[in-house]
């Protein structure tokens, strides 16, 4: 393709891109397609010679474009959001086109200044301490990893990373039950065994019960275990609970154990002054992670990653071949120090991009009223008496069900089961759901980029109607 024509589609891709944008609410959000239906549409063998960017374009838009869910439709309610928006689609545009592989400041200064800079405008503005610095990792999944190695050679003086497990004890991982599945993958990546991941049971809130956090450590501790770190949450992902910080950092230093706080979700909260106190005693975390790829508008893939201690996480990835070795070492941020991959996308500039067309006041109001709708969405629910609001919402998460008094209770799990996959069928709308105590629960997370009253009630509305219909369908079958 030669840069004349590369301009012609570009020009012609961008309006595409907007009209996209216009349209989204077209679409059915959750794809309709059927298992193998867009791989059996595609040809056995790729092309030969080559083709028009036109026929690849027909084929995106006829085949593949069916088999897409809309998680930028204002509709999309379902698991966390993953939300995009106009400044940080521009900024991937420019990433893409600079091509740079940021791994070390060499490989394009600009990256590794613009990062230290971006992370130290979020750190100042979600009040965590100044001590802290920031790297940005692609996803939660990794950054707990790290802070799980992290924790490994801290408690192991390094030896872990030298020896492997011999002569390393058995280390002990605590977090609370309805921590992110991504913990016990980290766990069971870093070599500590699945077993040793303790999980804490969880009060009414189903935030973590600290009293069994501190008696578990305590039984493991006279067994002959070596407990190693806490993984504590803000927003867990079934009901976005918030873990006591202060009492499990207190916890954390009488033991002497790691500290991280995933606050994959929760984080963007913590831009609003008002949430402050959700984190308090994150000072005494020696990790902290949060996706700006969820709730910050900014796109997959994004998360940010805090640490107390710069220079123990560097000692614990640093590895130093003859080829990367540079004359700047030591002056300046060397990232791919800071955790797994050698290779680094330019992730920066998507953040900076979304801090500054909107300014932290304009993303301040987007989340305020996100939270704002999910509050007044749990409102109706709660005064629907044939529905039943689960959790009162902290951030934008809605958790409830159907439980309408004519229907056997023992029959509820199956009939919001129904009603989840009925009204995802709409195509209008899109929902998950979680188990809590053995029920089967509807989630509803408020919190697209663009979603708007109208979207709210609209959902509502459709949610009523079809579990009017399904409740009839139930009777029927009494
Ligand atoms: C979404 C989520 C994660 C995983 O995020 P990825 O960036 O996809 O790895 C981890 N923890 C919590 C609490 C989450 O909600």
């Amino acid at each position: 393709m030669t840069t004349e024509e590369f301009r012609k589609y570009a020009h012609e891709l961008v309006e595409w891109m907007a009209w996209y944008m216009d349209n989204v609410e077209t679409f059915p959000v959750k794809s309709q397609v059927k298992p193998g239906e867009i791989f059996k549409a595609l040809p056995d063998s790729p092309p030969l010679q080559p083709e028009s960017f036109e026929a690849l374009m027909n084929d995106f838009r006829d085949i593949l474009m069916p088999g897409i869910t809309h998680w930028q439709s204002p509709g999309f309610f379902a698991y966390f959001p993953a939300n995009s928006s106009p400044p940080s689609i521009l900024a991937e545009m420019l990433t893409a086109t600079i091509g740079a592989q940021c791994m070390i400041w060499e490989t394009s200064p600009a990256a590794a200044e613009l990062e230290e800079r971006v992370m130290n405008w979020l750190r100042d503005s979600m009040g965590l301490p100044q001590s802290f610095e920031g790297v940005i990792h692609d996803t939660a999944s990794t950054a707990t990893l790290t802070a799980i190695i992290s924790a490994r050679e801290k408690i192991t003086r390094y030896s872990y990373n030298e020896l492997g497990a011999a002569g390393n004890g058995t280390l002990r991982i605590y977090t609370s039950a309805q921590a992110h599945s991504s913990v016990e993958k980290g766990v069971k990546i870093a070599g500590l065994g699945r077993r040793n991941l303790v999980k804490v049971r969880t009060n009414g809130d189903y935030a973590i019960d600290t009293v069994d956090l501190e008696e578990s450590i305590v039984r493991d501790i006279a067994a002959g275990y070596r407990p190693c770190c806490v993984i504590a949450t803000i927003g867990t992902t079934g009901t976005t609970a918030v873990d006591p910080l202060n009492e499990i950092g207190e916890i954390c230093s009488k033991y002497d154990l790691w500290l991280h706080v995933d606050a994959a979700l929760g984080g963007t909260a913590m831009l609003l002054p008002e949430f402050r106190h959700l984190s308090e005693g994150v000072s005494r975390a020696d990790s902290f992670v949060f996706n700006p790829h969820k709730w910050m508008f900014t796109n997959f893939d994004c998360s940010v990653y805090f640490v107390k201690d710069a220079a123990h996480l560097i000692n614990t990835f640093e590895i130093l071949p003859e080829y990367l070795k540079t004359r700047t070492r030591g002056q300046v941020n060397d990232y791919r120090d800071w955790g797994i991959p050698l290779g680094r996308r330019f992730r920066a500039l998507k953040l900076w991009a979304v801090i500054r067309c909107y300014g932290l006041e304009g993303l301040r109001t987007k989340i305020r009223n996100h939270i704002n709708l999910a509050a007044g969405l749990s409102r109706q629910i709660a005064s629907d008496p044939s529905f039943e609001l689960v959790t009162r919402p902290v951030f934008n998460l809605v958790c409830f069900r159907f439980a309408p008094q004519s229907l056997d209770p023992l029959r509820y799990n199956e009939l919001n089961e129904k009603l989840n996959h009925t009204v995802n069928d709409t195509g209008k709308i899109y929902l998950t759901h979680t188990v809590l105590d053995g029920n089967y629960i509807l989630r509803m997370a408020v919190s697209q980029t663009n979603v708007a009253e109208r979207h709210v009630n609209e959902a509502w509305d459709i949610i009523r109607e079809k579990s009017e219909e399904i409740l009839i369908s139930f009777d029927r079958r009494r």
